[in-house]
């Protein structure tokens, strides 16, 4: 029989696809995988059956369509104050996840180091080792997650070619502040390190506070590729479409590898997107909208005896400590209490490369307000070990 050789020996399968798994044989509320369960605009979807009825249904341009790439450099340029291209430095992929890949693979050779922020989403490990890359991870700052400079600059080496950053942050609900940015100014001038900005919960924050966006620090950019998804902005997971801003040099590299990865991106879903962009209200309202979820959910956790280290200050999750109601490990509690409970979350452990366990669990707390409330009904049942 024919074998192969693994190039990703240690991995299995994600950890969203067994608690989504799981959730459903046990019939759960599902708050584990990070995707909305309310419906998505109707004028969004009108838009994309129109552009389906009207022919757009062959291959895109490679790197997009224009109208589509226009209306994201007028949306950053206007929000982050930028002077983004939209010829040049814009490209339309599927999804975010494979923009980080795709990002990796233009600049990545074996050896080469990267800096990854732990927890960190389970998708940049992986990508890092299939391109020959070495993962070194750097622990955040327990209990709010904030960046450890002093450890950041101890990790850079002369084999640091990128450090990955994500704000706001998957799964801890940290927000760069100002002065993080300036901190990573100060330690990647002068160095050949690329960043790597997933952006995807860009307008996902709380408390008023600022999304710190690459793209405001022409410094920084000129040694990014910034990568978003509409997944995250219109509730539309399911249809993995997002894109990449890079200066135009580091663009050229990305499109090299782009065009024999995918070579272009769903067609009438990019004449859909560029339509309903043209609604700033559809993403400025985002704030509001997820705070209040956010304080619901946080309201209703109070009658539990979940522990509440700190409260998100953007993203849709929630970390919540579990040491008063088990002593289990937390993909073990994770299980127990989606199994006996009847609500599925994520163990923080799965997004530690060391699977270092703080007995943390991740909430998603991107739901109708009924699937919140009904979860905390459950939760409530909950006694103390
Ligand atoms: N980065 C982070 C931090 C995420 O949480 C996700 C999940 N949406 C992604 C990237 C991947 O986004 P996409 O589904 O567009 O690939
Ligand atoms: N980004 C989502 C999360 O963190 C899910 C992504 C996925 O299922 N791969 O839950």
């Amino acid at each position: 029989m024919l074998s192969i050789t693994s190039k990703l020996p240690k991995v299995g399968t994600t950890i969203f696809t067994v608690m989504s798994a799981l959730a459903k044989e046990h019939q759960a509320i599902n708050l584990s995988q990070g995707f909305p369960d309310f419906p998505i605009s109707n004028d969004l979807i009108g838009d994309t059956y129109e552009a389906m009825r009207a022919g757009h249904n062959q291959y895109a341009p490679m790197p997009g369509l224009p109208e589509l790439r226009q209306a994201i450099a007028q949306k950053v340029n206007h929000l982050y104050k930028s002077s983004i291209n939209p010829d040049t430095e814009v490209t339309i992929t599927p999804g975010a996840t494979y923009g980080i890949y795709t990002a990796l693979t233009c600049f990545l050779n074996p050896g080469d180091e990267v800096i990854v922020l732990e927890p960190a989403y389970d998708s940049y490990i992986p990508n890092i080792e299939l391109n020959g890359g070495i993962a070194v991870c750097v622990p955040l700052k327990f209990p709010d997650y904030s960046v450890d400079w002093d450890a950041v600059k101890h990790a850079i080496t002369p084999k640091t070619r990128s450090i990955i950053i994500n704000s706001p942050h998957n799964p801890t609900g940290y927000v760069w502040t100002s002065e993080d940015m300036k901190m990573l100014d100060e330690l990647t001038r002068n160095t050949d390190i690329i960043i790597i900005s997933d952006e995807v919960y860009e307008h996902i924050t709380f408390d008023a506070m600022p999304h710190e966006s690459i793209l405001k620090y022409p410094s920084l950019f000129a040694r990014s590729f910034v990568i978003y998804s509409f997944g995250k902005v219109f509730h539309t997971t399911g249809w993995k479409m997002g894109y990449c801003i890079a200066p135009e040099p580091f663009m050229q590299e990305f499109r090299k590898v782009h065009q024999f990865l995918s070579f272009s991106t769903n067609t009438p879903m990019q004449v859909g997107l560029s339509r309903y962009l043209q609604n700033e209200q559809a993403y400025l309202s985002l704030p509001a909208f997820f705070e209040e979820k956010r304080n619901l959910f946080l309201d209703l956790i109070k009658d539990t005896p979940f522990t509440l280290h700190a409260p998100t200050k953007g993203s849709y999750f929630q970390l919540l400590g579990y040491d008063k109601i088990s002593a289990l490990p937390d993909k073990e509690f994770a299980i127990w209490l989606t199994r006996e409970i009847g609500v599925a979350c994520i163990p923080v452990s799965a997004f530690n490369h060391d699977g270092k366990d703080d007995h943390l669990v991740r909430f998603c707390f991107a739901k109708q307000d009924e699937t919140l409330i009904a979860a905390a009904e459950r939760l409530k049942k909950l006694t103390m070990k």
